[in-house]
């Protein structure tokens, strides 16, 4: 470690430090909370001016918020000694590739913990001796079927997580590793399915022992559990298998197209040509290309000229700090204008959401008046006044008509009470695609993936009524919810109603995901014309 000014650890090298700490402690298995406590105080030591290491000599550091007894307590270790011991302990106890291996068979790391001390073991080939002598049962709390089903893990490891990737981790997962290697992401996130379950990097070529060797190196990889001469199947600290494919350069468009279609797509492609790359092997199939997108179920003829991020021209889905967002609307505003766009709408929420802040139709009022002095400082880029308008368990909505006629800019959603019945769901949703200010449905299923399932709205009833009224539905571009999913957008545009892709942003960084809304709607088939926010601000304003 080294000083900040002679007086001890500067703030970098401790936040450093006690994160470190909070990576191990998660690996332990210890609980959530005191896993963030580290991690939110290395945060705050970070942008913390002064120096902290002062802060802790002269008795003041728990002044800073979120700096309780037991961290100030690290911190004066750390000060004092320059270290944490049990940084150390924790390292010769927890082994990240045990860890991971634990994690891809479904053993928690506490287990694996436990396991690889009272066996005395430290690497994924300890183990696999370990179980193939049948000494798994030395371990306390290990019984005959819990060995049984490591045995069987180990001897074919399973090549998909125990759960699918939200799509921003499983992309930069694979991008991370593919540059690791000088490769290519495939697999499911360069579909951008919206949970990945096959994550596969395609590396060119012809010394493919130096290339496993590279992606045996990587930091991220901390066990290979497959290995052949082309191909390598390693898994990551969090239990995630990915697979390495080495493909003759010749071939290298063959093998990235078998890595990134969904099985179904490539069988029925048939015998794949060589290609070096996928252009060509479409050529020699005498079939057009079709962007990884599409690459999903089996398709002849054809694809439509699909919708691309570049033709977006604003974003209708913002929040600010009004709500529970945490940038201001000058900030938000010039985030968006420096991705290229011509307008952004302030979405924030109204007063029903509860667990956040949210607005009635005085703070509304309040909010136009920033909202105008912002347009004036940064025109001609426009921000819209807006709202995520809450729809009541009646179907009325959160503000009063007179507000509502006020705004830019309406779109509605469901945020309490997702498990109604079908008809109670169907009932609210379609009376707010009545309301004439409304002009958009935000996530209209309710889903987080991994964690709540989409709600039972009758999504027919509701396309029949948005293509009546003229309404839009969203695909929400929050990793966490893609919402509408691909399948239903397409359902969507067959049925005639206007996509928005919206990406949530509770912050400007938050604001990147519309790649991610851009993506579902091309899996859904949507061309330019079938996403509203392409269009110029005059034909959004109506
Ligand atoms: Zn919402
Ligand atoms: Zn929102």
């Amino acid at each position: 470690m080294h000083s900040g000014d002679g007086q001890g650890p500067g703030n970098a090298a401790i936040a450093e430090q006690l994160e470190a700490l909070a990576a191990l402690l998660d690996l332990a298995g210890a609980s959530y909370y005191s896993v963030r406590a580290y991690r939110r105080a290395a945060e705050l030591i970070r942008s913390t001016p002064a120096p902290v290491a002062e802060l802790v000599r002269s008795g003041r550091v728990r002044e800073l918020r979120g700096i309780g007894s037991a961290i100030e307590a690290r911190l004066r270790e750390l000060v004092e000694t320059g270290r944490l011991a049990e940084i150390e302990e924790l390292e010769t106890e927890v082994q990240p590739e045990l860890v991971g291996l634990g994690r891809l068979v479904g053993l928690g790391p506490q287990r694996m913990v436990d396991i690889g001390r009272a066996l005395g073991i430290r690497t994924a080939g300890e183990l696999r001796e370990a179980a193939a002598a049948g000494r798994l049962r030395e371990v306390p709390g290990i019984g005959p079927s819990t060995e049984a089903k490591v045995r069987a893990a180990l001897e074919r490891p399973p090549s998909r997580p125990r759960r699918g990737l939200l799509l921003n981790r499983a992309w930069e997962l694979v991008t991370r590793l593919a540059d690791g290697v000088g490769g290519v992401p495939a697999g499911d996130p360069r579909r951008w399915c919206d949970l990945s379950l096959r994550l596969a990097v395609v590396v060119p070529g012809d010394d493919p022992a130096a290339a496993l060797e590279r992606f045996h190196a990587l930091p991220e990889v901390v066990s290979i559990v497959e290995r052949e001469e082309r191909r390598a199947l390693g898994v990551t600290v969090e239990g995630v298998p990915v697979e390495l494919v080495v493909a003759p350069v010749h071939r290298f468009g063959t093998e990235l197209l078998r890595a990134t279609g969904s099985e179904p797509y490539v069988a029925s492609l048939g015998a794949l040509p060589d290609g070096a790359d996928e252009e060509a092997v479409y050529r020699a199939l005498g079939r057009p290309f079709v962007p990884p997108e599409l690459r999903e179920t089996p398709l002849a003829g054809e694809p439509p000229a699909l919708v691309e991020r570049a033709q977006i021209r604003g974003d209708l889905h913002v929040h600010s700090t009004w709500s529970d967002g945490k940038a201001s609307i000058l900030e938000m505003a010039e985030a968006a204008r420096d991705i290229g766009y011509g307008y952004v709408a302030i979405c924030d929420h109204t007063r029903n959401v509860r667990v956040v802040p949210g607005l009635d139709a005085d703070d509304l009022r309040r909010q136009g008046e920033e909202i105008a002095a912002v347009n004036e400082r940064l025109a001609p880029f426009r921000v819209l006044r807006g709202t995520e308008c809450d729809i009541l368990a009646d179907g009325t909505l959160d503000l009063p008509d007179d507000v509502l006629s006020e705004l830019d800019w309406v779109q509605a959603s469901v945020h309490a009470g997702q498990r109604q019945s079908r008809d109670q769901l169907t009932k609210r949703t379609l009376a707010a695609i009545e309301h004439p200010a409304v002009r958009s449905i935000s996530h209209p299923q309710g889903r987080i993936l991994n964690h709540r399932p989409p709600n039972a709205v009758d999504l027919d009833a509701v396309f029949a009524a948005c293509v009546e009224t003229g309404t839009a539905v969203e695909t929400n571009g929050l990793p966490d919810r893609i919402d509408l999913s691909a399948e239903l957008v397409r359902d969507a545009i067959r049925a005639g109603v206007l996509i928005t892709c919206s990406t949530d942003a509770h912050s400007t960084r938050g604001l990147g995901n519309m790649k991610l809304s851009v993506a579902t709607a091309r899996r859904g088939w949507c061309t330019a014309g079938d996403v509203l926010n392409t269009r110029p601000l005059a034909e959004v304003l109506r």
